[in-house]
């Protein structure tokens, strides 16, 4: 137990933090063995396991645990050759694409050296890859994820073993990594380096009040402002933030906790031009019982609007089908035992 570990905020490095626990059945909260810690500097929570070891990433065995399968014994537990949360989120490549578009002019010019930081299986270069010519780079911890990269085209970085030699990078993207971190400024820093003079970044995390904090595998919830803020206090000049969503195919998979408020993104460079942004107005809540009523009243009211309308869509779409189905079969049943023919093929035959 890591008693004597002296907390501060992952993300601002502020010691104004304040432990809370919040106990919530639709929104999953971490489990016993963390400490979760609020911050009033910047308003974002940083999250510490205190007991059992931490997740790692360089044996692969990470995504390996992902149950997406829902099987129920070890011994049905067969692991598919990709990961099918990698197909729903390849798609995520059309918003980036499209943000990227809108905010700068990298897409203007001819080739695209990329660098997908934390990008693992390289599905994000392989799609823009598509739309433009990339040259790409692909930096993770994962050998199994790296290995599909390579196969797809992009050149690999095995991050538990080299550095990042390459540098001018005309494009990073840093999608879903940055909660996974200890202190992502550092790493956020030190990618500002590899970025050429012209060079933009794009990253994505989960928000604070739009995702549910228990998963295990992250460290960090960040808020608009905290996200900005870090880039902006890094050096970066701001081009265009926001918020995004996983697509919606991930209701296929139960996932259903994509609404509009999921995700945040921000684009960011060196240079300062003329659209550069501001950073957002600070907003933070003023005491820890205030912070976890905003939290909790967020939870409630993604929960009514987004959530619940997810599902009774898809549930309508379903019981169209089932309706569909239940008197197509019937019908031609009953028809086939006393007729010997189908009256639906009969009467319903096509021109
Ligand atoms: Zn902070």
């Amino acid at each position: 137990m890591a008693k004597n570990i002296n907390f501060s905020c992952r993300v601002c490095l502020s010691k104004k933090i304040q432990e809370f626990k919040i106990v919530h059945y639709g929104f999953v909260t971490k489990s016993e063995n963390w400490k979760s810690f609020f911050c009033f500097e910047c308003g974002s929570v940083s999250e510490f396991k205190i007991k059992e070891k931490e997740i790692t990433y360089a044996d692969g065995t990470y995504r390996d645990n992902k149950n997406h399968f829902n099987t129920k014994s070890d011994d049905e537990k067969i692991l598919p050759p990709i990961d099918f949360w990698s197909a729903i989120s390849f798609k995520r490549w059309a918003h980036i694409w499209k943000v990227l578009k809108k905010s700068t002019d990298i897409f203007s010019n001819g080739e695209i050296k990329m660098l997908d930081y934390g990008g693992y299986n390289g599905f994000l270069p392989y799609a823009l890859n598509q739309k433009h010519k990339i040259n790409s780079f692909v930096a993770d911890l994962d050998p199994k994820g790296l290995d599909t990269a390579k196969f797809l085209g992009s050149n690999t970085i095995d991050l538990s073993k080299n550095k990042i030699n390459e540098k001018n990078f005309d494009l990073i993207t840093i999608v879903h990594v940055l909660e996974h971190l200890d202190q992502p400024k550092e790493n956020i820093i030190e990618l500002k380096s590899l970025l050429s003079d012209e060079g933009v970044i794009y990253a994505e995390v989960p928000n604070l009040y739009g995702f549910p904090l228990g998963d295990e595998a992250h460290k960090i919830a960040f808020t608009q402002y905290s996200l900005v803020k870090m880039f902006h206090s890094s050096g970066y000049e701001i081009f265009d933030y926001g918020f995004t969503k996983t697509p919606k195919e991930s209701i296929k998979f139960d996932y259903y906790y994509n609404h509009d408020l999921e995700n945040l993104f921000i684009v960011c460079g060196k240079k300062k031009r003329s659209l550069s942004l501001n950073v957002p107005k600070k907003k933070i809540p003023e005491t820890i019982e205030n912070f976890k009523h905003v939290l909790m009243l967020k939870y409630s009211q993604i929960m009514l609007k987004k959530i619940s309308s997810t599902l009774l869509r898809t549930s309508m779409r379903y019981l169209r089908s089932f309706i569909l189905f239940f008197i197509y079969g019937l019908v031609d049943f009953i028809t086939l035992k006393i007729f010997k023919v189908s009256i639906v093929s009969k009467f319903f035959k096509k021109r």
